[in-house]
């Protein structure tokens, strides 16, 4: 499995950097955008599978974003991993009534990373696989 199109939201550049080269190494096609707004002009030409949301962006925060495009029928079937440094329950409560798919606590394990992204690929094949 590779070749996805994921899109990686994040502002911290040393986190930004180690997660696209992990996912890159996998050979995933990688987009990365630093704030919503680069995000949001990014998705009328890219159509990722799958994104990981840094919750805390400066602007419109990943919360913020992750609802908006969970409530249009045009982005509401991307998978959105939520990445956050707060491992909070309460974290990832909210994370997950915004519509986030899934949650990972930064700082990322490198070793259990790619095969983590492969299972949310392969949840999102199993529940299309349903709707169809
Ligand atoms: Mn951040």
């Amino acid at each position: 499995m590779a070749g996805e199109p994921i899109l990686i939201i994040e502002d911290n550049p040393s986190n930004l950097k180690l997660v696209k080269t992990l996912l890159k190494v996998e050979g995933y096609d990688v987009k990365t955008a630093i704030n919503a707004e680069e995000a949001l002009k990014l998705l009328n030409t890219f159509h990722p599978q799958l994104i990981l949301m840094d919750l805390q962006l400066p602007g419109m925060d990943g919360l913020e974003l992750t609802q908006k495009l969970k409530n249009d029928p045009q982005f509401q079937e991307i998978i959105v991993i939520a990445l956050t440094a707060y491992a909070m329950t309460r974290d990832k409560e909210k994370a997950i009534a915004a519509g986030c798919d899934g949650f990972m606590t930064k700082p990322i394990d490198i070793k259990t990373f790619p095969d983590e992204i492969i299972q949310y690929l392969k949840s999102k094949k199993r529940n299309l696989g349903r709707a169809l």
